[in-house]
């Protein structure tokens, strides 16, 4: 495997981890990513105990910890009514080392992982390298790049396309990104504001339920994001306006002064997955493969995941056995994606919108139902931490 060469398109997340996997198996790779430097939006910010697991077998684990917040709890909350569930993630303490999620954002990760991988002599990072499409050429795979040199072709045994829901490898392809686009936007707000000293009993992670707004409060070290749904139709100027964010941190929380607001973001959400994941030597990874709603954390670890998988197939595979491994690469991370992830989301999204009172009642008394019976609480949190996504992979063959 060592003098092959693995073309990465995009340095997300699932990018960076597959390209450190790779370059520390002392494979060549040359990692393509579009941007000038990494794009530091705010988008995932949760890493769930398996995923940690993995980061720290490439040594960045501890980083993560450091500079993220530890959130060993997290919740299901009523917004009139406070937390209903409380769940303790330490119940996991005897499965994983890492029995919390960490919160910290995933340009954090990627930056760090930069940091490790300009030490390796085997991979290249080549910024403003925008890839717009790819094909195989016999054994060998040819990537076209758009950058400041102009057009070039790039040449490589392997290629990953990890570049994001527009991927354009997935549509050189042509490969279908079937699902839905669900109704609402998703608003989010940003502030170093302190809802810990004042909305009583909140975990780092709140899904607060509600009849007419559920949101999510989740809490990073210097701030909170408030997520909200937003059903009405009001253009993306106005809520990307501080007077309309302020008013929407108020109706929440009602507070004297003026919310500090650090950032603010609207973006359409979107449950689809790719027909898909290869094709040839080509593999599409993260979220240019699959993408949810943010309710669990799972798209972000899922694609980790998927870097996983596919990089332990990529080492070992060898001429006889490439394509069933190949094909179980599709077959394994595919089946997560469509049952478990796009399952698991939209179950999140449709409990904490129920507005009748009677799927409320039947909601909380579910949630209550868990939470006091320790193995069901494990049981749920082994499910909500993927735990349980990996170990169903596993099992197919
Ligand atoms: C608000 C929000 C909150 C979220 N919260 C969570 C969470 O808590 N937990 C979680 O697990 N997930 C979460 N997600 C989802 C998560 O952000 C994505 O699943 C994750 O970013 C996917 O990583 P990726 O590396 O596949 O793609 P991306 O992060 O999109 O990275 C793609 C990379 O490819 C580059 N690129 C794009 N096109 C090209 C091209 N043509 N050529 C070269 N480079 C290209 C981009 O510049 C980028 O660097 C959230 C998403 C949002 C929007």
């Amino acid at each position: 495997m060592k003098n092959k060469n693995v073309i990465i398109a995009g340095a997300g997340p699932v990018g960076m981890v597959a390209a450190l996997k790779l370059a520390k198996s002392g494979v060549q790779v040359t990692v393509l990513e579009a941007g000038k430097v990494f794009p530091k939006d705010l988008r995932a910010s949760t890493f769930h105990p398996p995923t940690l697991e993995m980061l720290d077998e490439l040594g960045m684990a501890k980083e993560l910890i450091q500079d993220g917040l530890v959130a060993p709890y997290w919740q299901f909350r009523d917004r009139a009514k406070g937390p209903i569930a409380i769940f303790d993630l330490s119940i996991l303490s005897d499965i994983t080392p890492f029995p919390f999620r960490v919160q910290i954002e995933q340009w954090q990760l990627v930056e760090k992982i930069y940091a490790k991988l300009i030490n390796f002599a085997n991979v290249e990072v080549l910024f403003e390298h925008q890839v717009i499409g790819a094909r195989q050429d016999g054994d060998s795979i040819k990537v076209l790049t758009w950058g400041p040199d102009g057009e070039q072709t790039l040449e490589g045994n392997f290629l990953i396309a990890s570049d994001g829901a527009d991927s354009a490898i997935r549509k050189s392809l042509a490969i279908e990104f079937e699902g839905f686009t669900i109704p609402e936007k998703f608003w989010v707000i940003t502030t170093p504001f302190h809802f810990e000293d004042h909305l009583e009993n909140l975990s780092e992670i709140n899904y607060v339920s509600d009849p007419s707004e559920w949101l999510v409060l989740l809490r990073n070290k210097a701030y909170w994001r408030v997520l909200f749904p937003m059903y009405e139709d009001r253009s993306d100027d106005e809520l990307m306006s501080d007077v309309a964010a302020n008013q929407q941190l108020q109706k929440l929380l009602s507070h004297d002064k003026e919310y500090e607001i650090l950032h603010k973001s609207i973006y359409r959400v979107h449950q689809r997955v790719a027909a898909r994941y290869r094709v040839g030597n080509i593999f599409l990874a993260g979220d240019a493969a699959h993408i949810n709603n943010p309710l669990g954390g799972m798209g972000m670890n899922g694609g980790i995941h998927d870097a996983w998988n596919l990089v332990d197939k990529i080492l070992d595979s060898t001429k006889n056995n490439q394509e069933d491994l190949f094909d179980l690469y599709e077959r394994q991370r595919k089946t997560i994606a469509i049952e478990y992830v796009q399952k698991s989301t939209e179950r999140n999204r449709k409990m904490l919108m129920a507005s009748k009172s009677s799927d409320q009642e039947d909601r909380n008394a579910e949630w209550l139902n868990i939470i006091n019976d320790p193995e069901k609480t494990k049981a749920y949190l082994l499910e909500s931490s993927m735990f349980n996504a990996l170990k169903r992979a596993a099992e197919i063959k």
